[in-house]
């Protein structure tokens, strides 16, 4: 590192957790970030001030005025911009050193594939199911960490889940596929900070996977409910029945 990152990381690396070698274990990391609203934003903020090398941005939705009450990576006069070019803009604005790759449309499995098998570590930060489990099969197929997220009216969800960990479920072990409420999330209520709170945790436990730092949410889901700002988190076993990650 040179000396203007060592002054621009060095909160993070006068954490023993981390230190320069962690640091150094961020600038070499790849993040996918699946959805540039309400979760991606903040997670997208943190991931590019914390030094990643590179993180891909995708979403194929243009910046509506809709979005703005909480989807912070964007601004009134990006209103019509796709999401991943108005979070690119924003993204170089925080820290020019992270590469910022966009993928400016909805991603089907193959696509995710490719993109998953590139990256160290992935957020589903997106808002329906069928994209969520999708990420999730590349992800087991992968072996790539996934923090996945979720946030509607006050409520919020937050889980990791680590394949390469032998009793690590996968998301369709909590959430087997077809159980859907699909496309509710895009369609219903959501205050503000929740999406904030939960985006922000996702980046922590992204950060936390690359630079090797603590202990991951694995087999736990950690909700909120910020009405009245309780927490609670609940274990999530390994289904041995998993259509997914059964056979892995
Ligand atoms: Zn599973």
């Amino acid at each position: 590192m040179n000396d203007d990152q060592l002054l621009r990381y060095s909160r993070h690396i006068l954490l023993n957790e981390i230190g320069v070698e962690g640091q150094e274990r961020l600038r070499d990391t790849h993040m996918l970030v699946i959805g540039a609203g309400g979760l991606g934003s903040p997670a997208a903020y943190y991931l590019t001030s914390a030094g990643v090398g590179t993180l891909t941005l995708v979403d194929g939705d243009n910046v509506d005025l809709t979005n703005l009450q909480r989807q912070i990576l964007h601004t009134t006069e990006r209103i019509g911009l796709p999401k991943t070019e108005s979070g690119r803009i924003a993204l170089a604005a925080l820290n020019p050193e992270v590469r910022v790759v966009t993928v400016a449309r909805r991603v089907d499995a193959a696509a995710l594939d490719g993109l998953v098998a590139d990256a160290t570590v992935v957020l589903d930060c997106c808002d329906n199911f069928a994209t969520r489990h999708a990420v999730n099969r590349a992800c087991v197929s992968h072996r790539r960490p996934l923090v996945s997220g979720a946030a509607v009216r006050f409520d919020g969800q937050i889980a990791s889940f680590d394949v390469r960990a032998a009793e690590s479920p996968c998301y369709a072990c909590l959430f087997p596929p077809g159980d859907g409420e699909d496309e509710l999330c895009s369609v219903m209520g959501v205050f503000a900070p929740v999406t904030g709170i939960v985006g922000t945790i996702q980046a922590a436990e992204a950060l936390k996977f690359a630079a090797g730092a603590g202990t991951s949410l694995t087999g736990r889901l950690l909700m909120l409910d910020a009405l009245t700002m309780q927490w609670h988190s609940v274990r999530v076993p390994r289904d041995p029945d998993c259509p997914v990650c059964a056979a892995r």
